[in-house]
Formats: structure tokens, C-alpha cells, sequence
């Protein structure tokens, strides 16, 4: 049942429970902004709720599916499952996560071929290292597309999954955005993890410079920061100024 568009999330939560609906897709972020619009009315996500039927949320559009954290305040709020999903509008859904295994998405290897690369050299990525997904779709034959580049960064978990397919299975889901992962002197940092919403202002500003930085570093930037192999005494120096400032 679509319930996009014009849509208030009063009258999506009036849906979801007129219609004992069991499953709910929606990105992680709204998953969140539902239960708490729920909450601000009163409204309980559990059994005491007449017409409250949810048992599980599929969740895409953004990594935090396969983020600990963040799937854990979505399935407390909600009292249901959280599962990862991932598609793109351009090439079709193309992974899901497995309920033997969270935290990571099945690519759906019957029909997509999948290849994950090294960013710089376009060669196959080195084993637990992040590189970005590239595809080719088998079954789209109006809309084929053959190595496509999606810019997801994503690292391929070489254990065998209990669920027991032998789909290539991405530890942790979307990571990330190549255009969101930095170099800094050798280093390459990924920028952005829901949950830590200051880091990819910061890192970016980090890469041209501390002293750029005109606004307060978050706890876990700065925690994070700090633990750069690659920044000199001196930047770790302005890190403990700014860090002072926030
Ligand atoms: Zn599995």
C-alpha cells in the first residue's frame, strides 16, 4: 500500500494501524520520525495499540538498516524487526539482508553481477577493504546496464553466511559514498555514519585544514579525529583547542 506523496504522518500512522499492516518500508530516518511523531500523540507502537500489527520494518535509502545503533533505537521504538534492504531507481533492488545474519545485505547474485573495486586503481578491492560497488544487471532487459558505477562504498564479508546462500553478502551494508570517503596522507576515512552527523563537516574540513573549522566538533569526531594515524602533532594540537571549544 503506497502512502507517499502529500501524506501527513498522522494519516500514515492512521493507515499502518487501520490496516493491521505487519510490514512497514520506509527509510531509517522516517522509521524513527514515525515512532516519535507516535509517541508526541500518545500513540503506543506495541500490542496495547488496537490495530497495531507491525512485526517487521524494511528499511533503505540511507546505511542505517545495518548499523547497530541505529537499528536498535528503530526496533525498540517500534517493537519489530528491523531488515536492510538496498536499491537504486536507475538499476532495480538489488540486495536484502537475511534474518540468520543482521547487518549486512545479500547481493542478489540471480540477478545482478556484482564487483567490488578499489577506488583509485579500478581493480578488484583487496580482501576487508571498502570499495565501491559496481553492477551489471541481468534480468532488466528495457534497462540494462552493464558495470555500472553506483558510488556506494561497500566491503564484501568473505564468510560463509549461516543463512546458508552463497550470494555475495556486504558486511554492514552501504557504508557510504565514494564522494564521501577522504584521503588524508595515505589514509582513506569514510565521512559519513548515521549517528555521527557532525563527522562529514568536520572531516571535510579537517582535510583543508583545522583552523577552517568554524563550529563545534562532536564527541565522536573528535574522538575519531584523534585517533588518525596520519595528523601531526600540530593538528592534533588545534584538535585539543577545538575540542576544548565544544
Ligand atoms: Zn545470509
Amino acid at each position: 500500500m503506497p502512502c507517499g506523496g502529500g501524506l501527513s504522518s498522522g494519516a500514515r500512522l492512521r493507515l499502518i494501524l487501520d490496516n493491521r499492516a505487519s510490514v512497514v518500508l520506509c527509510t531509517p530516518t522516517y522509521a524513527l520520525h514515525l515512532a516519535r511523531f507516535a509517541r508526541e500523540q500518545g500513540i503506543r507502537l506495541d500490542a496495547s495499540t488496537p490495530g497495531y500489527s507491525v512485526r517487521s520494518l524494511i528499511v533503505a535509502g540511507e546505511p542505517g538498516g545495518s548499523i547497530p545503533a541505529t537499528r536498535a533505537r528503530i526496533e525498540e521504538a517500534w517493537n519489530a524487526r528491523v531488515f536492510d534492504h538496498s536499491g537504486m531507481t536507475e538499476i532495480g533492488p538489488l540486495a536484502i539482508e537475511c534474518s540468520a545474519n543482521p547487518g549486512g545485505l545479500h547481493i542478489l547474485e540471480d540477478d545482478y553481477f556484482a564487483e567490488v573495486l578499489d577506488t583509485k586503481t579500478g581493480n578488484v578491492a583487496a580482501a576487508g577493504q571498502p570499495g565501491e560497488l559496481v553492477l551489471t544487471n541481468l534480468g532488466r532487459l528495457g534497462s540494462p546496464l552493464l558495470r555500472y558505477r553506483t558510488g556506494d562504498l561497500v566491503r564484501v564479508d568473505p564468510r560463509p553466511c549461516p543463512c546458508g546462500r552463497k550470494w555475495l553478502r556486504l558486511d554492514g551494508g552501504i557504508l557510504g559514498r565514494t564522494d564521501d570517503m577522504i584521503a588524508i596522507r595515505g589514509n582513506n576515512f569514510l565521512s559519513f555514519r548515521p549517528g555521527e552527523r557532525a563527522a562529514p563537516v568536520c572531516l571535510r574540513l579537517w582535510s583543508t585544514g583545522l583552523r577552517s573549522i568554524a563550529r563545534p566538533l562532536s564527541p565522536s569526531c573528535v574522538s575519531r579525529l584523534s585517533r588518525c594515524p596520519a595528523a601531526s602533532a600540530t593538528w592534533h594540537r588545534e584538535l585539543r583547542t577545538r575540542s576544548a571549544m565544544s
